[in-house]
């Protein structure tokens, strides 16, 4: 099986493999860039988010320090009248101026829910609205208590009054006409009702699932969207507890119900609150999957023109080469001869390709026909030799060529070759053959049969025609100055295709027969079968 595949993939080609690697890394590439994209995308959502609630929890914490401020410059603009009123009076504030100061402070701002002037006993001297019915009472709550102590401007702890409504409590001390403290005037912000305070908490900045939520200094809830949680202790919250250190910052966190958000914190030093703007992380992050979306929708079709271009482009790279391999595989099928095809190398690595195998078939080609001659001439006289004669044969009688084999053998040749020595008997038989050629047609064959025995193969020549030209030829050598210095002679034999016969060795016998007879005869003759 694995075998089996190795096999597949070594025959897929260079196109294949490129083709792979080039929509591999693409597809990578756009898998990164896609995934840092979403990553930093997600980073910048983030930041964002907790950028917006910080700055958005640092404006309320200011808006909330200003209110403060503003509603005790408020009570104590009224605290100071009531010691200009103590000291036209004789005998202690009157009830009505009183209750007629209350209701200016009352109706000049609308940070308070209610005022009221308590003496220095902690008794109830007069309260704005009246309807609260407490007046001539000795209060006894912490806050009063505590403010009585102090003597200075105070926020009190939300907390829950006699009347049963959640409230902070603002005073301011009240001084007599010789400087001696004669109560304090305070106001009440009822947590749970409308008043400035509230109206500044409540604005809707975020238009989506972000929120604010107040805790006063122990962390308990006191100011959020959801009334029902008013009250409850969140300091297990992690943001809480960094607020509360009174620090202001950003930061990812559960909230109490388990869900992550997104948060900014800021520290109300005046009240010791804590303000924190948050939104759910999930909700800040919404614009990821369409934006991922709209990349992969934008980025997809130029992805796949580039992917397309590449391929066209290694097409173009690769072309040279699967030529030249192309026209490997035809050498190697043994087609040598044709010549090499057009192929446009343009770059380094296929024109060194295409030289080398260009330079190796030549090389070859000449290799082989450097054999091919050898393999068919006779190395000393450079004429045909038996192998080539038979082809010649061969190939004539199966077309049924007429023609006439002569076969010449020297005479005494052996003599020579006593005589001159074998060196000088090759240069005789190098003469003879030139002798014999000049004799010939360029169709007719002259080839070397044996040691010093010629063939010649006359196409399309009968025996009488093949006889003249036999006596030519011999008559020619005999008249000739050959190397030894003097004429030699030779004896010719003939036969005839198809009369003597239709196979070669039949027609070779009767030549050399004939050739035989004319030796016998004397030698320096033709002798026709
Ligand atoms: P004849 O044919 O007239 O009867 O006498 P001959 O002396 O020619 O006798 P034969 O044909 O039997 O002798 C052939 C001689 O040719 C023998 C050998 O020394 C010589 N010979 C054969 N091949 C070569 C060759 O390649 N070079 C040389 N120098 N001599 C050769
Ligand atoms: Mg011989
Ligand atoms: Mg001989």
């Amino acid at each position: 099986m694995l075998e089996q595949h190795l096999r597949f993939l070594q025959k897929r080609s260079i196109r294949f493999w490129v083709s792979i690697l080039i929509s591999i890394s693409l597809m990578l590439t756009l898998g990164v860039s896609i995934y840092s994209g979403y990553k930093s995308m997600k980073q910048t959502l983030i930041n964002n988010s907790l950028n917006m609630n910080y700055f958005y929890a640092q404006k309320l914490a200011h808006d909330t320090e200003e209110f403060f401020r503003v509603s005790k410059q408020t009570l104590q603009l009224y605290s100071e009248e009531l010691t200009i009123l103590s000291k036209s009076a004789s005998g202690g504030l009157d009830k009505n101026q009183i209750k007629h100061e209350l209701e200016e402070l009352f109706r000049s701002t609308n940070a308070f829910n209610s005022v009221a002037y308590i003496d220095q006993d902690g008794v109830v001297q007069g309260t704005y609205p009246d309807s609260l019915n407490i007046i001539g009472q000795k209060l006894t709550s912490k806050p009063t208590l505590i403010s009585l102590k102090v003597r200075k401007a105070y926020i009190s702890e939300p907390y829950i009054a006699g009347t049963g409504n959640y409230l902070v409590l603002m005073t301011v001390p009240v001084w007599g006409k010789n400087g001696e403290y004669i109560g304090f005037l305070d106001g009440t912000v009822y947590l749970e009702e409308e008043n400035a305070l509230k109206t500044l908490l409540n604005k809707q900045f975020f238009s989506d699932e972000s929120y604010v939520y107040v805790v006063d200094s122990n962390g308990r809830l006191i100011y959020h969207p959801n009334s029902k949680r008013i009250g409850k202790d969140v300091t297990e919250n992690v943001v809480v507890q960094n607020v509360l250190k009174g620090k202001s910052g950003k930061q990812r966190a559960n909230n109490t119900e388990g869900v992550n958000m997104l948060a900014g914190y800021a520290y109300v030093s005046s009240s010791k609150w804590g303000i924190v703007s948050q939104t759910p992380t999930k909700m800040a992050l919404s614009p990821l999957s369409p934006f991922i979306k709209n990349m992969i929708y934008y980025v997809l079709p130029f992805f796949l023109i580039i992917i397309l271009m590449s391929l066209l482009f290694t097409q173009y790279i690769i072309k040279p080469l699967k030529q030249l391999a192309d026209y490997s595989v035809r050498l190697s099928s043994g087609d040598i001869d044709g010549p090499m095809p057009m192929i446009y190398a343009w770059y380094f690595e296929a024109k060194i390709l295409q030289t080398t195998i260009k330079q190796v078939v030549s090389s070859l080609q000449k290799r082989i026909n450097y054999l091919t001659l050898k393999a068919h001439t006779d190395p000393l006289t450079g004429i045909p030799n038996r192998r080539t004669l038979d082809t010649f044969l061969e190939d004539w009688m199966s077309t049924k060529t007429p023609f006439s084999m002569l076969i010449a053998d020297l005479d005494h040749f052996k003599q020579v070759n006593d005589t001159y020595g074998h060196d000088k008997g090759d240069e005789v038989l190098k003469f003879i053959v030139n002798v014999i050629r000049e004799e010939l047609r360029t169709e007719d064959v002259c080839g070397r049969y044996g040691g010093e025995e010629f063939m010649v193969l006359l196409p399309n020549a009968n025996k009488k025609i093949a006889f003249s030209v036999a006596e030519r030829i011999r008559t020619k050598i005999a008249q000739s100055i050959s190397p030894i210095g003097k004429p030699i002679t030779v004896s010719i034999g003939i036969s005839s295709f198809p009369e003597d016969g239709d196979q070669t060795l039949l027609l070779f016998k009767k030549a050399d027969e004939a050739m035989y007879k004319a030796k016998q005869n004397g030698r320096n003759q033709t002798v026709c079968t």
